[in-house]
């Protein structure tokens, strides 16, 4: 089943149900807390909190997400993309529990003829939270799973809270069974690759109270309203219905994917590494086509930030694939865009712009890297000569500070060539620089001077720091 086909059963089976279709969201988070939206509830939070009122009792979506913190996944598992969609059906104080947990598994088990996903429930496993009986029952009388199948899942897996007081509450999980060619007997606890993950439902079922952690924390009582949340793998779904190993390999990623193969020569499925780097290009292109979409423009802060690095990662992958520097993104953005424009029509008329931004990048850092290059191989040949396997913090710093150099990609560079970097000695001259800015900064200002400049100085010294934006988008609070 095509992937588009997926997302529309997904939103018809729910809209049968009572559901209101809405639409997805930006990828561009309006929630301030968010830089980018990494699952299908963000839109909705405002009902959650109670800060606003939903216009509907029941809803459902195919939300746009970005997750940051699984960038370094992408390709090495079968299963983390950066740009993913969520499939979602959410109840605001009108069903909970013994609903959301048939209407999940019909869906997912009703034969393709009837309109359903027809997945054999002799590969299916669910999850519970630790304490939660009443999920566990629900499984085992309403819908007949049988007891075996069901695994009880601690905190960090099956419990959603926000970090802050407000509603928490258990999830439960559907895992699908690959099989045991990839990996061992057992369920979900024993091997989450072959037991893959796509569902999760979240019941928003407590209130929090002040202080705890991941570990624990008070729980104030029952809320008044209990809320669903929950969110399916579109792509995830769609590797499981067209038996590939991997979402990369899925009727959209993978076209993008046979394409960057061909572009550089390579064959996918000859040698390991080379197939992470194709994952990670097809993976990539279609993500910044699809931030670019939503207006972020490459930068050195937050969301301009996490597009800069998958473009510029996307390109160091495909000239190691290659072996030249030929220019690919162009004709990987194009198919992109055909793979996706079923599903995202818009893609048609911002394909110009899309085109626009990703070219300047890519010839931008073309240019970057000519230059920088040539100091990285003569520090990194200094580093060897003198017997050292540590590329210096301040060889770092003047590849950041004079050729753009972000660290992620000294660090790469390094790794390649046996080295490690010194990020502490590279921060504490980040740092030194943040100050000296802002002590001038500061005199200007006692000046009355014009300041702005300072302030662009500042923000991209900031944000250039890898690890900058992973801290600004936790997503703990949306699990
Ligand atoms: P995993 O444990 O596999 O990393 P998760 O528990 O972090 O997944 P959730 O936060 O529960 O994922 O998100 C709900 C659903 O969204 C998951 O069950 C999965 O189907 C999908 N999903 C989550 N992260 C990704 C991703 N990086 N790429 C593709 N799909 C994802
Ligand atoms: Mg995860
Ligand atoms: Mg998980
Ligand atoms: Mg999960």
């Amino acid at each position: 089943m095509e992937t588009a086909e997926i997302a529309r059963r997904f939103l018809s089976f729910f809209e049968k149900n009572g559901h209101t279709v809405v639409p997805s969201a930006s990828l561009i988070a309006e929630d301030p807390t968010l830089l980018l939206v990494p699952a299908g509830m963000v839109p909705f939070k405002p009902f959650f909190l109670g800060q606003r009122t939903p216009p509907y009792a029941t809803a459902t979506s195919v939300q746009k997400c970005i997750r940051t913190k699984d960038i370094e996944e992408v390709g090495k598992t079968s299963r983390h993309a950066t740009f993913f969609q969520m499939l979602g059906n959410f109840s605001f104080g009108a069903y909970f529990k013994e609903q959301a947990i048939p209407l999940a598994w019909e869906l997912v088990t009703t034969p393709v003829e009837d309109g359903g996903f027809g997945i054999d429930p002799d590969r299916l496993w669910v999850t519970v939270y630790l304490d939660d009986d009443e999920a566990e029952q629900i499984w085992r009388e309403k819908v007949g799973v049988r007891p075996e199948r069901i695994q009880r899942m601690g905190m960090e897996e099956n419990y959603w809270s926000m970090g802050v007081p407000g509603p928490c509450g258990p999830c439960s999980e559907i895992f699908y069974d690959r099989g045991p060619e990839f990996g061992v007997e057992g369920g979900p606890e024993a091997d989450e690759n072959r037991y893959i993950e796509i569902w999760n439902l979240v019941f928003m079922q407590y209130e929090r109270g002040e202080g705890g952690d991941k570990s624990g924390f008070p729980i104030l009582g029952e809320l008044p309203k209990k809320n669903i949340d929950t969110g399916l793998g579109l792509e995830r779904l769609a590797a499981v219905l067209q038996g590939v190993d991997n979402i990369y390999e899925t009727d959209i990623i993978g076209r993008v994917l046979h394409r960057a193969a061909e572009l550089t020569g390579t064959r996918y499925g000859d040698k390991h590494e080379q197939d992470v780097m194709l994952r990670v290009v097809a993976d990539h292109v279609r993500s910044a086509v699809m931030l670019v979409a939503d207006g972020v423009k490459p930068g050195n802060e937050k969301a301009g930030y996490v597009l800069r690095r998958i473009l510029r990662r996307s390109i160091r992958n495909l000239r190691l694939l290659s072996g030249t520097d030929a220019f690919h993104l162009h004709e990987l953005t194009a198919v992109s865009i055909d793979a996706m424009k079923d599903i995202y029509p818009d893609l048609l008329d911002k394909a110009d712009v899309v085109h626009g931004v990703i070219d300047t990048e890519e010839r931008n850092f073309a240019d970057t890297l000519r230059a920088g290059t040539t100091l990285f191989g003569r520090a990194a040949e200094r580093t060897r000569q003198a017997g050292g396997t540590t590329f210096s913090g301040s060889d770092a710093f003047q590849l950041h500070d004079t050729y753009g150099f972000p660290i992620d990609l000294t660090l790469e560079m390094a790794a390649e060539q046996g080295l490690t970097v010194d990020e502490t000695s590279f921060r504490e001259l980040m740092q030194n620089q943040k100050n000296t800015a802002k002590a001038d900064a500061k005199a200007k200002k006692l000046g009355n001077a014009d300041i702005s400049l300072y302030a662009t100085l500042l923000e991209g010294a900031g944000s250039t720091d890898f690890l900058g934006y992973s801290d600004a988008e936790s997503e703990s609070h949306v699990k």
